[in-house]
Order: structure tokens, then sequence, then C-alpha cells
């Protein structure tokens, strides 16, 4: 410590070291007291006490009044090994010396002798200006000393002055170390300045000017730069820089490693540089360009994340001399704010431009949600099945059309509201608890009266599934399949009457023609059964032949049409002939228009729509009656219409008449025996003669099926 003190003492100027107004008074106090002159001088003459005495000669002798000169003593003059000195004016002073911190100082105590020499004391008072007699008279009374005394006096007065130079040296050192406080305080708060500046601005250029000029302030700067590393160069160029060149400091670029600041940038070290011009990193390229003069320089590197992306630099001490090494810590500290300020505004700026990124992702994401929601939501909406989703809660989430029609009366919509409130029927409400519980998909069927019909559903309920694998929702979809179900029923019904209808007509074939073959039957008898048999035989022939065609229009390869001209009359009437004996219970009439027509038809079809027309006619009439067939032509058509005076059709089964297998649910049809293929194919042919066939019925009152077909009239 003392050492530090030492060397560092021995470089500053003594005459700032040493409080000479302190040594003075103590000086001037002694002096007075024991009546004795004392002066100090140090050995380099920086320290030069003004001499305390209090005799007359000596107020006469340097009295400052205007034209008088001042006696001082020359310090090169003195001997520095003899023990007394003549001062002036012949008076003997002794010689006392201390050292400190290297220093010698030499103390003047006197006086033990004066010389009387008038012509001495005459060419003093000239050279002071004084008047000759006023400084005899005090010349002579200058009192003198033993030298004892002057020696003990000393003595003391080296003790006391080493005292007193110990003092000033330890006020020094609390001024300089104060002073170094306050420098450090000073550089504290620029950092904090600096620190809070760049957490509350964004904006990279106002940042980095704000840490060079507090650089430039704490450090007592001419000038400051940043400059980047440009990577893909391998150069650094200047980010930013201030002082008076700084436009055209800003062009210029340097190679990595190159100059004072390329050489921090490529060891990434802290570097102090006293005088530049003597420095070999030195570039004078730019001082040449800038025409500045770079005297001391401290440049320290810009670490972000260990990796230097530029440096900082500062440039000559304002007052001159050089940069401390102290210095190198305070701007290291900057440029470590500085290195956090460029990050944080890349990172802003990387940030700002995620940002919009993805704020235009978002912008797009959302505008293909709200599209495929609407596409969802349309198709939803137009699908014909009912559809039906909730939330994890049970709360309807969305709602088609047909589920509203389906479930609800009011017109209020069932969306947002819990389920169990919209629908009363347990059932659904179970699958969709039992789905929301188990995430399993659930099928079923329900059965719900709409209007005065029962309807049946198929309904299936799949949970929706979250990211987590629990069930945010369960979504049901609901068919009507009412028509399908009746469908299969009557299928089923279909199949059991064709077995029947086939069965029916071989039991009378398989026994008449038995009985024929084991018993000699006599020749009429043998008529009566062949006839059985044929009829039977027709019967069996044409429901094999509606089967077919059946067969044939359902696998789509339909039936085809072998047109040629067909006289009506003549057509109706062999139709007439063949069913007129079938029924003793029935009376079948026909009306037929006088004169006939020739239309281009496939004769057996239309015989075969005959002969369905017929035979339904006489089938449901059980108890008989009329059974009128009447024909007609118009301008267009040939239209004919065969009346009954049967069941009849009720108006609920008169659209439905013509769909395949469809027969009237009635007890009295069950009776009589049917496929509910014969209408349809009858429709079929009509249609492929580009005709139609419409029914008036009422009943128990009787059916009237009325056809029509084009007249086609054969090619001449
Ligand atoms: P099937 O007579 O073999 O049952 P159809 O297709 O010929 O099949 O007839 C379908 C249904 O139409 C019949 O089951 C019957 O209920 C009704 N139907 C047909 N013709 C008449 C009619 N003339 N009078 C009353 N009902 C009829």
């Amino acid at each position: 410590m003392a050492e530090e003190k030492l060397s560092k003492l021995t470089t500053i100027d003594s005459s700032k070291l040493f409080n000479i107004r302190v040594w003075e008074g103590i000086q001037y106090k002694f002096a007075k007291d024991l009546g004795i002159a004392i002066k100090v001088v140090s050995e380099d003459g920086k320290i030069n006490t003004h001499e305390s005495n209090f005799s007359d000669f000596f107020r006469v002798l340097t009295s400052t009044e205007p034209g008088r000169k001042l006696t001082e003593v020359d310090v090169s003059k003195i001997d520095r090994e003899a023990r007394f000195a003549t001062l002036y004016a012949g008076c003997e002073y002794y010689i006392a010396s201390t050292y400190f911190y290297g220093k010698k100082f030499f103390i003047f105590v006197g006086i033990k002798a004066k010389r009387e020499d008038t012509q001495m004391l005459k060419s003093l008072a000239a050279a002071a200006g004084v008047q000759y007699d006023d400084l005899y008279d005090a010349y002579i009374n200058l009192q003198t000393f033993p030298e004892e005394k002057l020696i003990n006096i000393a003595d003391l007065i080296v003790d006391l002055f080493n005292i007193v130079i110990e003092l000033s040296v330890q006020e020094y050192i609390t001024q300089m170390a104060n002073r170094e406080k306050e420098e450090e305080i000073q550089k504290m708060s620029a950092l904090m300045e600096a620190s809070i500046i760049i957490n509350s601005t964004r904006n990279l250029e106002q940042l980095l000017r704000i840490i060079m000029q507090s650089a430039e302030k704490v450090m007592l700067a001419e000038a400051s730069s940043i400059y980047l590393i440009d990577n893909e160069r391998n150069e650094l160029y200047f980010e930013m820089a201030t002082g008076p060149k700084e436009e055209e400091v800003k062009q210029m670029r340097l190679k990595m490693g190159e100059g004072i600041a390329g050489w921090v940038a490529y060891t990434g070290e802290s570097l102090l540089v006293p005088d530049a011009s003597k420095d070999p990193r030195f570039a004078r390229r730019v001082d040449e360009k800038t025409k500045f003069i770079t005297r001391s320089v401290i440049c320290v590197p810009l670490k972000v994340r260990n990796q230097t992306i530029g440096v900082v630099q500062v440039l000559n001490k304002i007052s001159g001399g050089s940069f401390s090494k102290h210095e190198i810590k305070f701007l290291e500290a900057l440029a470590s704010q500085a290195a956090i300020a460029i990050e944080n505004a890349n990172l802003y700026e990387h940030l700002e431009e995620r940002a919009e990124q993805l704020n235009k992702n978002l912008k797009e994401a959302m505008v293909n949600l709200s599209i495929e929601k609407k596409r969802v939501e349309s198709t939803v909406q137009s699908m014909e099945d009912a559809v039906i989703a909730v939330d994890k809660d049970k709360k309807i989430v969305m709602i088609n059309r047909v589920a509203e029609r389906i479930f609800k009366s009011g017109a209020e919509s069932y969306l947002g509201r819990q389920l169990e409130t919209v629908i009363q029927m347990q059932e659904i409400i179970l699958n969709f608890a039992m789905v929301l519980d188990q995430k399993n998909i659930s099928k079923t069927e329900v059965k719900f009266q709409m209007g005065n019909k029962e309807h049946i559903f198929a309904a299936v309920f799949a949970p929706i599934i979250d990211e987590d694998n629990s069930a945010a929702g369960c979504v049901s979809v609901f068919r009507d399949i009412t028509e399908i179900k009746e469908l299969d029923k009557m299928k089923s019904e279909f199949l059991n009457m064709v077995s029947h209808e086939l069965r029916t007509p071989l039991t009378p074939i398989q026994a008449y023609s038995e009985l024929m073959l084991v018993r000699d039957v006599d020749t009429p008898k043998v008529k009566k059964y062949a006839n059985i048999i044929n009829k039977e035989t027709q019967r069996l022939g044409s429901l094999i032949g509606d089967l077919l065609d059946l067969s044939r229009i359902e696998s789509g390869k339909g039936l085809s049409l072998t047109l040629e001209p067909v006289d009506f009359n003549e057509l109706l009437t062999v139709v007439h002939e063949t069913f007129r004996s079938s029924s003793v219970k029935h009376k079948i009439i026909l009306t037929l228009p006088e004169k006939s027509e020739i239309i281009m038809v496939d004769r057996n079809k239309i015989i075969q729509v005959m002969s369905n027309l017929l035979s339904n006619a006489v089938k449901y009439s059980p108890d008989g009656g009329e059974i009128t067939i009447k024909c007609w032509f118009d301008e267009k058509n040939v239209n004919v219409s065969v009346r009954d005076q049967g069941l009849g059709v009720a108006p609920e089964d008169l659209e439905r008449i013509f769909e395949k297998f469809y027969r009237v649910e009635s007890e009295k049809v069950k009776k009589i025996g049917g496929t509910g293929i014969g209408l349809p194919i009858v429709k079929y042919i009509l249609e492929l003669h580009n005709g139609g066939v419409a029914l008036k019925s009422e009943l128990n009152k009787g059916s009237e099926f009325i056809f029509y077909i084009p007249k086609v009239k054969p090619q001449v």
C-alpha cells in the first residue's frame, strides 16, 4: 500500500501535494512566538514559502509598496552541504533538511549572525527601492540567536513539517479518492441513464447515440464511434460516429484486423492506446481521409452472447493526454449495454416481422376458417339428415334446419340451449351422454311421431375428440329411414306373396295332370282339366313374365319395345274376349269408338297392360259387378279406361299404388293374393310408349284406371 502510494505521489506535482497555506500558518505562528525567521524551500524550487520574519528590517525590505522589489532566495545558489546559509544582507540562517516521498526540503531558521556592511546595505536598499536610513536602523535592531537555539528550533520545525506534509498527503489522497468516487458515481449514473433509456426505447439509432454520448461525456472524449461487423464481406462498417468528422467517417469501411477497431473486432479484446501515432495497429487511412487527428483511443468489443458483433471506440481526451485503464472498464460496461440494445432492437425487429407474419397467417387462417365454417354450415344446413352437435356439457352448439323441424314446434332456435330442455326422448339423451362418457360411436334406430305418422330414424352419435383425447362434444346425425324400412317390409311381404302366388296355380296343375295320368278320364273331363291346367299355366306364365320384367327394369336393362301397327279396336276386342268368361261374377263390357285407328305400339306389351288392369279389376271387386272397358281417340292420343265397382282405393294410397311392391294395407286386400308389381310394370310400359296412366277411385265404390298412348301412325 505504501509503495503504491509512493509511486502515485512521485508522479504528482509536489506543489499540489503540499498544502502550502497550512504550513505557512504554522510557520507564521512559530516565527512570531519565538521571534525568529523561518523559510521552507523544496529542492526543485516548486515549494518556496514566504519567509516568516517579524523584524522591522524584514518588514522594510519585503514591503510590497509600489516601486519596491521583493527579496527572494535563489535556491540554486544554496550550498547543499553547508550547515549555514547567508540569504541576504549577510544574515546567516541555519539549514535543516528533510526528505519526504523522495523529495528534499530545506528549512531555513535564522538569524545566527549578521554582517555589518554599509555598502551592501546601500545596494540592497537601492535594489528594493527603500530608504537606506530606514533599512540601516532596522538592520541595527535585527536580533540574532545562538546557534544552539536555532538547531533546537530547527529540529522541532522539521518534525512539525513532516507531520504537516504527511497530513497534506493524507488529505490529498482522501481528495483523490473522493474525486475517483465522484467519477465512479458519474460513470455509474451515466450507465444507469443509458440502461434506463435502453429499456425504454426501441429505436436503435437513438440508443446507440445515447450510449456514445454517455461515453464521451464521462470520459471527456472528443469523438466516438460504433462499428459493426459485416460477416459476409469480413469487414467493419461504421454503424454510428459522433464528433466533428461524423459524416466522412461513416462512409468508410475497415477490413477485419485493420486498424485498432479491426484488431479489437478480430481478437475480441479491449484495447487502450495512449498514443495512436506510435501504435503499429493504427490505421492512418481513416485520419488521412477525415483529417481528424487520433491521439488516444480506447476500443472495446461489442459482444452478444460471447460473439463479437462490432466495437465501440472513444477517441482523444479533450484535455489532452491519454485515457486511463479504469476507463476501459467503464466503456466495456457501456458496450455491454449497447450490445443489449442492439440485440433488443434486432429481437424487436425480428419479433415485429414474426408478429406481422403471424398476423397475416392468422388473417388467412381466419378467412379460410370462416370459409370452411360457412362451407360446413351450409353443407350441414342443406343436408336432408337432421344434425345436432352438443358440447361436453350437452349444450347445443349446432343444429340444422331439418333437426329443428323434426325436434321442435316453436320458432325459436335451439342453439345454445341445454339438450334435455329441447329433446324429450330419453333414448336420444342417453345416447349423447353415453358417447360423451365413453368416446365411442353409437348407432341406433329411434322412432317418433311426426304429424300423424310414426317415422323411423337411423341415428349415429359420434364423439368430438379434443387434442388431449377428451370428448369435447358429440355430434349426431338422424336419417329418416321410414321409407327404406317400409320397402324392406314390402320386399319380404313380396317374397311371401310371390312364393304363394307361384304355388297357387301349381297346385291345380299338379292335381289335374296327375288325375289325367292315373285315371281313365273321359274326353269331356280331359278337356275340362286341360282347360284348368291351361288357365293356371297362363296365370303362372304371366306372373313369371311380370317377375322377369321387373327384374329387367330393376337391373337397369329395361324393357324393349317391338313396335308394330296395331288396330286398337281389334286389340281390345281380343283382350275382352279372353277375359269375358274368366269370372262368372263379373260382367265385362267393352265400349269402342266407331272408327278404329292403327297405331304403332308393342302389341304384346299393351295386351300385358290390359291384362294387368283387367285382372286387378276382377281381383279387387270380390263381390263382382260391372267392369267396363272404354276406348276413345282424341287428336293426339288413344285413351283407354278400365273401371270396376270394387274395393276402390283410399286417397292416401292413390299416389303410392304405382310404386313397386306396394299393396294397400287393408284386410280385404291382404286376403286377395298379389305381389305389388303389376301396376309398376303397367306404368313403365306406358311411359315407354311416351304415354301415362292415372287412377280415379273412391273407397268401396270402385276404381277407374285411365291410360293414354300418343298416336304414332305407321309410316306408309
Ligand atoms: P297386386 O295386385 O299383385 O297386389 P298391383 O301392382 O297390380 O299388385 O296392385 C297394387 C295394389 O293396388 C294392389 O295390391 C291393390 O291394393 C291396389 N289395386 C290395384 N288395382 C286395384 C283395383 N282395381 N281396385 C282396388 N285396388 C286396386
